[in-house]
């Protein structure tokens, strides 16, 4: 194993400064009133963190370009991680953070139209500031080459697939912005899907669907492409997976819809599979990790690994069921529309 060089550690803490940008994203699009220094916003509530960690400490697979560069050498593994330090994104100021979600940090969840377009916003501001600053970083290493230097291809290849998710995702974020900012929530639509179990996987994530769960190709990544929000949270101290779309994204309704058909006993496992394939933010409780057999351990890791690559795209049969993982005993399943 090839230790990491003082060259690639430099390159690696540049990179991650680029990613680490700092930036209220209600700003982005004309909003006003920033007020306080940008915090560490969390992307899943502390208070939904609470309920599956273990001595303060959840457990999942770290995120950071440092830790990754070294399981790349040494394999992708999951550990503790504090609960202050899971799942938050330097995307809102003070204010911005404490106002705008204050009726899902403050409330029950019940799933209100108005909390559902929130759980879409937060989910796509999450997408719109890591897209954007892969971007960038990228672009600031592309530029260091001539366009005939191939040293400049990697980074040229990642500056264009995370542009164009930005784009897309962009897109989607203004439009429920706007909604936000005009109180009106009839354009989200979302598949809440609840379970009877103790909670012991959240994740949160928002991605453009290739393929529904049985394989049908749903679109391309394009500047247009439909995003998905998909949220694993608790509500009543019990699981639910919750999709969320705009009102005439088809491929996004198409996803949802393909995965609510397929027979309960098989959910489970498709929302933790989708969950650690598509959601940067997918964490689980210590103990459920360690007791799922080793070769579920290594197709899960398996997945993040292959999403960690910036060219990476799925196939057809990725998400589709083979054999059990775990059943949380769906009890319903809602449509809103
Ligand atoms: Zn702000």
């Amino acid at each position: 194993m090839k230790p990491i060089t003082p060259t690639q550690w430099s390159f690696l803490k540049r990179y991650q400064g680029t990613l680490d940008s700092k930036e209220c994203l209600s700003k982005r699009f004309g909003g006003d009133g920033c007020d306080g220094r940008i915090v560490h916003a969390h992307m899943i509530p502390r208070s939904q963190l609470l309920q599956i960690a273990e001595q303060g400490h959840v457990h999942a697979v770290p995120t950071r370009l440092s830790p990754i560069a070294q399981m790349k050498r040494s394999g992708f593994q999951a550990e503790d991680i504090g609960i202050g330090n899971f799942s938050t994104l330097q995307c809102f100021c003070a204010r911005h953070d404490k106002t705008l979600f204050a009726p899902l940090e403050d409330v029950a969840l019940t799933f209100t139209r108005e909390q559902l377009t929130l759980l879409h916003y937060r989910a796509m501001a999450a997408e719109v500031y890591v897209r954007g600053n892969a971007e960038d970083a990228a672009a600031n290493e592309a530029r260091k080459y001539l366009s005939s230097d191939p040293r400049r291809e990697p980074f040229y290849e990642a500056f264009r697939i995370h542009s164009l998710a930005a784009i897309a995702a962009e897109e989607h974020f203004k439009r429920t912005e706007n909604m936000i900012n005009l109180s009106r929530y009839d354009e989200i639509r979302a598949a809440i899907i609840r379970f009877h179990a103790t909670p012991v996987v959240l994740s949160v994530g928002a991605f453009r669907p290739l393929y529904d769960v049985i394989g049908t190709k749903l679109q391309n990544f394009s500047e247009e492409a439909a995003y998905i929000g998909m949220h694993i949270l608790t509500v009543e101290k019990m699981p639910a997976v919750v999709f969320t779309w705009l009102k005439g994204q088809k491929p996004s309704q198409r996803f949802a819809r393909s995965f609510c058909l397929q027979p309960y006993r098989e959910l489970t496992t498709l929302a933790v599979q989708t969950a650690f394939e598509y959601a940067e933010h997918t964490c689980m409780r210590r103990e459920w990790w360690m007791s799922i057999t080793k070769g579920w351990r290594t197709l899960l890791l398996n997945r993040i690994e292959m999403a960690n690559r910036a060219a990476s795209v799925p196939d057809e049969d990725f998400l589709s069921f083979e054999f059990p993982l775990d059943d949380w005993k769906c009890r319903s399943i809602d449509f809103v529309k």
